[in-house]
Order: C-alpha cells, then sequence, then structure tokens
C-alpha cells in the first residue's frame, strides 16, 4: 500500500478543473455537453503573440531563462505597472512564474508559517484556501452575500484580524462572483490594514482588463500598502494564453527574493518561448484586449438576463472577468428520481447529467448556495445552456422525472 503524504491527502481537488474534465468525459462519450464549468477564454491568441513565440523558437531561446524570468520581460511589466497602473516597480521586484496559479501560490509559501492565519474573503476562487493549507497555514474566511455584492466591508475585515493573520487574500474583479472594489472601497479595507503594519496583502489581479465599470483600481495604489503588497497578474485571462502558463507578481523586494528561492529550488524559470510572447502581448497593439472585453461585456448582459429569466435564481450582476454566481439556495433541498440535491455541488452534478450543461457548485469557492457558470463562450452557447438550465431547474420544481432534460 502506498501511502500519500498527509499535507496532499489534506488538499481537495481543483473542483474548476474537475468539473471541465468531467464535461469532456462526457463529451468524449458523444454527449453534446455546454461546458460552462472552467474559467478559461474561447478566443485565440493573438496572431502577434504568436509570431513572437516562433520567433523565439527560431532564434534559439531553448536555453533556461533566469530563475525570475527575462530581465527584458521583467522591464516591460515594471513599464505595464507604471503606464497602467501608475506604480513604480524596479525589475528586481518581479518574478515570472508558470502562470499567475504559481504566483499565488509562490506568495503563500514565502510569506506564511505553520498556524499563520491568512483571511479570504468569500467566495474565493477555489485554489486560495488550498494553497494555504499547502502552506500550513489557517483560512480564516469572511463570508459576503449576494445583498451585499459579494464584497466584502471594511468592519468584516477589521473583525477578522487577529495578531496571528499574516496575509489578505484580495481579489477583484472577483472570480467568482465578477465584483470589483471601487476605489473608495479599496480605501476603506487599506485604511483598517494601515492599523496592521503586519498583515501582507495579496491582490490578485489576473482579471484587471475584463471589467464592464471602467479603470481597474489596484490596492497598491495607497502609499502605506504598496510595500506589504504583492501583485499577482499574468497574461492568461487578458491575451487569451492560458495554455501558455505565463503569470507574475510584483512584490516588495525581499517576498519577491524569497519566490526566487523558492522557484529556483522546484520549477526554474517559466517557458522560455511562453516569456517572448508575453513580452510581445505587453508591447503590441492593445485593440485586442479591449475587443475581447467588449464581446465579455455583450456576453455578460446576455446571460445575466437569460438567467433572470429562470424562476427563483437570483442573479446579480457581475462588473468584471466572465463568471456568473447567481444563489440558487431554492434549488437545493428538491429531489430528482427520489435523490436529494444537498448542496450546489450536487446541483452542478445534475444540471451536468440531466440538463448537459457544466458549472461548479459553490461549495468549492466557500459559497454553498451558488453556483459558477463561466461566460467565456459564444452566444449561442449561452443561449442553449441557459435553455437547458432553466428546463433542468424547472423540471426539479416540478418534480418531473423523465430522464433526458437536455433534449426535452
Ligand atoms: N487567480 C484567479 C482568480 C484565477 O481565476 C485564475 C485562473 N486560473 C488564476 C489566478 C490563475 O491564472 P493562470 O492561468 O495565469 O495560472
Ligand atoms: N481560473 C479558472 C477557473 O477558475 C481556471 C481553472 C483553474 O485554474 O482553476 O476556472
Amino acid at each position: 500500500m502506498l501511502h500519500i503524504s498527509e499535507r496532499l491527502a489534506a488538499l481537495s481537488l481543483s473542483e474548476t478543473l474537475a468539473m471541465s474534465q468531467k464535461s469532456n468525459e462526457l463529451k468524449a462519450q458523444g454527449v453534446d455537453v455546454i461546458n460552462l464549468s472552467v474559467g478559461e477564454t474561447d478566443f485565440f491568441t493573438p496572431d502577434f503573440v504568436k509570431e513572437a513565440a516562433e520567433k523565439a523558437i527560431r532564434d534559439n531561446f531553448s536555453f533556461y531563462s533566469p530563475v525570475s524570468g527575462f530581465l527584458s520581460l521583467r522591464n516591460v511589466i515594471a513599464g505595464k505597472l507604471k503606464n497602467e497602473n501608475g506604480l513604480d516597480y524596479t525589475s528586481d521586484r518581479i518574478v515570472c512564474s508558470n502562470g499567475a496559479k504559481q504566483s499565488v501560490c509562490n506568495a503563500l509559501l514565502c510569506i506564511v508559517n505553520p498556524g499563520d492565519e491568512v483571511i479570504i474573503p468569500a467566495p474565493y476562487w477555489v485554489s486560495y484556501s488550498e494553497m494555504v493549507k499547502l502552506a500550513e497555514g489557517r483560512n480564516v474566511i469572511i463570508t459576503t452575500n449576494i445583498e451585499q455584492d459579494f464584497k466584502i466591508t471594511p468592519a468584516q475585515l477589521k473583525a477578522a484580524i487577529t495578531s496571528r493573520t499574516k496575509a489578505f487574500i484580495l481579489c477583484s474583479p472577483c472570480n467568482p462572483t465578477g465584483s470589483v472594489y471601487s476605489k473608495e472601497e479599496l480605501k476603506g479595507l487599506a485604511n483598517v490594514l494601515a492599523e496592521h503594519p503586519h498583515i501582507i496583502v495579496i491582490s490578485d489581479e489576473i482579471y484587471e482588463h475584463i471589467n464592464y465599470i471602467g479603470k481597474h483600481e489596484s490596492i497598491a495604489q495607497f502609499d502605506h500598502i504598496r510595500e506589504r503588497t504583492v501583485i499577482v497578474n499574468g497574461v492568461s485571462k487578458a491575451y487569451a494564453m492560458t495554455g501558455w502558463r505565463l503569470g507574475w507578481l510584483a512584490a516588495p523586494k525581499e517576498i519577491a527574493a524569497a519566490c526566487n528561492k523558492l522557484q529556483g529550488q522546484y520549477t526554474s524559470g517559466p517557458s522560455n518561448v511562453a516569456q517572448k510572447a508575453a513580452e510581445a502581448a505587453y508591447l503590441g497593439p492593445q485593440d485586442c484586449v479591449e475587443t475581447m472585453r467588449q464581446a465579455f461585456e455583450r456576453r455578460r448582459n446576455l446571460i445575466v438576463r437569460l438567467a433572470s429569466d429562470i424562476p427563483e435564481l437570483k442573479v446579480h450582476q457581475p462588473e468584471g472577468a466572465f463568471y456568473l454566481f447567481p444563489d440558487c439556495s431554492y434549488y437545493i433541498g428538491k429531489s430528482f428520481k427520489g435523490k436529494k440535491i444537498s448542496n450546489s455541488a450536487e446541483l452542478a452534478m445534475y444540471l451536468l447529467e440531466e440538463g448537459h450543461v457544466a458549472a461548479v457548485g459553490g461549495v468549492a469557492f466557500g459559497a454553498p448556495n451558488c453556483i459558477r457558470f463561466s461566460y467565456a463562450t459564444s452566444e449561442e452557447n449561452l443561449i442553449e445552456a441557459m435553455e437547458r438550465v432553466k428546463r433542468a431547474l424547472v423540471a426539479l420544481e416540478l418534480n418531473i422525472t423523465k430522464c433526458d432534460v437536455a433534449n426535452s
């Protein structure tokens, strides 16, 4: 019998990736599933980015890069932070990794000691709480609800802080809710943090460019917070480059140096070709980013309209990212073929198996009454998917036990 370490045994599987995999398995069996589970854009990486990658291959970028990434890329990122965010960073404070996911994990592994508390507002992205566990920290979850726009208040943050608080993870625009903190709201949180200089802020800004309410605001803009903020970002979402695996963090020097040391022992620098592609993405024409943002906004409007038409689903208007996170509590507790659906993960499974729409139950996001639909897919798919969801939920309501709700 082989024993997996206790550290790993305590870890949950990534629910976003698991639901996507299940959906792909059903598709492979010939079932016509619409996959709204994984958060990944359906656009292709822009041609000028692909050309830069081809050139990198031809130019023999085939040797190890520096662990933190090429200086040229880190300078380009510093330029992006200056031009787009008005923030001054030197290249030695930037560490490039295999996706923003690794950047968040690097930051946590570098700052959290066993037993340290990490404050995470819920609903949260599935991997944060698991990464905290990996770092042997303790998750301190602040709950919010749809009525408060899924955003925490300064009073809630204050109440969650203890002498053991090591870090606070903020995600705006937020996955899974699509909520975006305004400058005023960030200032309110920054004011609370001002009284607790030992707390490090991890600001996940991967959805920076997918924002429907205006300019992106970073909590790092407040002087007293900047020197203890780790900004996490990357090219996955803005430039349709999820599979290239290139993310980065911008941090205080000590944290960047620690991430460099950590990464030097377990992954080295990210792929050279992806680095050269990311450099081109940031330096090239930015109209592709706006074109995709506008498409997401149209899809957001469409899915909000369609979902609002489903009885008893409580719908919240997302202001950024590409997820809809309705409250589906009305349907929890109902039964299908005599089997009770007792939480949103089971509801997601019901929608997949009977409605042939893949979504992710809110349980994995710390919001058991909600369900996440990623709308990073065509309008045609969204129309069909929401029609199926409606039929499946109405069938639950009426206690219809017809086998194939998808085609009824
Ligand atoms: N943070 C959030 C909030 C995300 O949704 C994602 C998406 N996977 C990531 C980080 C990681 O992005 P990447 O693909 O660059 O690893
Ligand atoms: N961020 C995406 C999501 O939430 C990608 C999947 C993942 O990395 O977990 O679906």
